[in-house]
């Protein structure tokens, strides 16, 4: 029993548990290539171009496994997570969106998580995703949902204690649980805002976690924190929950905007993304009134990287020149201009 997930959109997000799921009942798991600029191009020439790109390169990723031969592909149907709270329309349809577009012979195992039915529950979900492999015993399926359970907490446990996603994953695929190390002090501190997709796909992100690190900046992510700091950011902004990724997008920035360790807020968003657009306008309003700097970065397929890089680099260095100035006048040092270059990068660190 062989089963494809591709590695994009709700793979960033809930991977660790359909690895503890699937692996349970003795279904293999096989999972596509690293986005590469091949599999954007594929993936956004079988779509309208109105298509954010999390859901182009979604489509890549169905073609990539198709091209490894595999003909039994896991399309979740994502509706609702909570009660009343949605997924936007395009992962809601994601297996019509797949079927309509890609006129391959292959199965689509499909699997509808509705929070929101009122008979609709996880097990239903579960139930849904093995019955093409003739899995229908529910005392199995229970067994192997505390397993996904399992897996997908030992991996939050990880990244809140400051693992990295990627050694996270790794470590908690081989049943491990490593907690980090102290981490080195850096003298600017930034948190990264967007949704997994976008931010721990290297191709999309452009490997930014790398980028800031070179600038001698200590990156925070949503994954860092608890679903009660989330919450209380939530409430900061006085923001209701509309979309299924508030509190990792809306929910984590309010609480990074109110850290006074956090010099500034980098969003990363798909151009034509509709709940981005909603939460990010709500993000920044927020972030004016705490005067706290923000920096908006939208991609697509044509992003380059020369121009990502540029406004990285320049928003990093108005954040040093913006700590170094408060350290100024916290001194009270007279001869400004003098003085200015003496302030070195170690003396910024908190
Ligand atoms: S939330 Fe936005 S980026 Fe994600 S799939 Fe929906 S439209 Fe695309």
């Amino acid at each position: 029993m062989q089963i494809g997930i591709p590695r994009a959109l709700s793979y960033y997000n809930f991977f660790p548990f359909y690895y503890g799921f699937f692996s349970d009942l003795g279904i293999e798991i096989v999972i596509s290539d690293k986005t590469t600029k091949q599999t954007m191009t594929v993936g956004s020439s079988l779509v309208v171009p109105e298509t954010c790109l999390p859901v182009k390169v979604y489509v890549g990723h169905i073609l990539n496994l198709l091209d490894k031969g595999i003909d039994k592909i896991f399309v979740p149907s994502l509706q609702s997570i909570s009660p009343k709270i949605y997924n936007c329309s395009k992962i809601r349809g994601l297996p019509d969106l797949i079927r309509n577009v890609i006129k391959r012979d292959f199965t689509i195992i499909e699997a509808t998580l509705d929070k929101s039915e009122k008979n609709h529950g996880l097990y239903d979900f579960l139930t849904e995703m093995v019955k093409p492999f003739g899995i229908t015993d529910i005392e199995k399926i229970k067994k192997a949902s505390k397993n996904a359970w399992k897996v997908y907490n030992n991996f939050h446990i990880m990244t809140r204690s400051g693992v990295s996603y990627t050694k996270a994953l790794k470590s908690a695929i081989e049943n491990k649980v490593i907690i980090a190390e102290n981490t080195n002090a850096y003298p600017i501190n930034i948190a990264l805002i967007a949704h997994g997709y976008n931010l721990y796909d290297e191709r999309v992100s452009m490997k930014i976690f790398d980028k800031l690190e070179k600038l001698e900046v200590r990156v925070f992510t949503a994954e860092q924190l608890t679903t009660e700091q989330m919450h209380e950011g939530l409430n900061a902004i006085h923001s209701k929950l509309y979309w299924a990724n508030e509190y990792e997008i809306t929910g984590a920035a309010a609480h990074y905007i109110q850290d006074k360790n956090i010099d500034g807020i980098i969003t990363i968003n798909a151009f034509g993304c509709g709940p981005d657009s909603l939460m990010l306008e709500r993000i920044s309003r927020f972030a004016s009134k705490s005067e706290k700097p923000i920096l908006h970065l939208s991609i697509d397929e044509q992003t380059g990287e020369a121009g990502f890089v540029t406004r990285l680099e320049a928003f990093v260095d108005m954040l040093y020149r913006k700590k170094r100035s408060t350290i100024i006048n916290k001194l009270n040092i007279q001869n400004r201009k003098s003085k200015y270059t003496d302030i070195k990068c170690k003396d910024l660190i908190q």
